[in-house]
């Protein structure tokens, strides 16, 4: 998987992003820029609204938010002194409390920000990752955003039987739109076919591993005998730890209740 750390690239036209471990990605909607999520550190508030403006020729007037992990909302509570908006599902204002980053605008499963040329259709899908998750889709440029609920190839969440059947779901409710490209939140952008392949070895992954828990195998003897599929070998980090990490949250969440 071929990535330029902090590289700034434009994902489909009018999206941009600067691609890093914590990814950041805005959008021009032909009257304004709108930001999604405000990164770790609130020091790189000056850096990305400079780069906003660079890019976009437009002030930074929105703020919409994926979830409210600390590493997706530093950076709002000075965008929100200098004017910008931040919009977040309900669930997202029900956590900020008084909190000065908090949303001004909030709502209930679906919402649109319209502006002159694009607009950001957000929809609420949480109970998987965090409570919070709420997937982006910009329709004109063909992007979606779905933040931390692809982790190419990590598991998103405790797979429990419950959160197993929500993530399936959630996870063919973004595969209905039309995007030619998918940006998360860490790491490289995907596309909806690296999607289905993560839910086909979610499925694989099931069916396979608590048998072997269930037989006594220690953890080793599973990696060994269930090695990251070869066609996932360049995912970003997947066969350093994360397919590893798969077997363990299946193991622990799945088999023994
Ligand atoms: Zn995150």
């Amino acid at each position: 998987m071929e990535w330029v750390e902090n590289e700034v690239k434009e994902v489909g036209p009018g999206v941009w992003m600067r691609v890093a471990i914590d990814n950041i990605s805005w959008c021009d909607l032909g009257d304004s820029a709108a930001v999604i999520d405000a990164l770790e550190d609130p020091a790189q508030a000056d850096v990305v609204r400079a780069l906003i403006k660079e890019t976009t020729g437009r002030d930074l007037k929105w703020i919409v938010t994926t979830h409210w992990d600390a590493d997706h909302i530093a950076c709002n509570p000075q965008w929100r002194r200098e004017g910008a908006v931040v919009v977040a599902h309900q669930s997202c204002a029900d956590s900020a409390g008084d909190w000065e980053g908090r949303p001004d605008i909030a709502y209930a499963d679906r919402a649109v920000l319209r502006g002159a040329t694009e607009r950001i259709e957000m929809r609420w899908l949480g109970g998987t990752h965090t409570p919070w998750d709420s997937v982006l889709f910009f329709p004109r440029a063909r992007v979606l955003h779905i933040a931390d609920l692809f982790g190419w190839g990590l598991i998103p969440c405790r797979p429990t039987p419950e959160k197993t059947a929500r993530l399936k779901e959630v996870l063919n409710a973004v595969l209905e739109h039309d995007a030619d490209a998918v940006i998360c939140g860490h790491g490289p952008v995907c596309t909806l076919d690296h999607i289905r392949r993560f839910l086909s070895y979610f499925d694989e992954m099931l069916d396979a591993v608590p048998p072997l828990v269930a037989s006594g195998k220690s953890l080793e003897e599973i990696e060994a005998q269930i090695p990251p599929p070869a066609d996932m070998s360049d995912w970003w980090r997947f066969t350093d730890w994360k397919h590893k990490k798969n077997i363990e949250l299946i193991a622990e969440n799945f088999v023994r209740q």
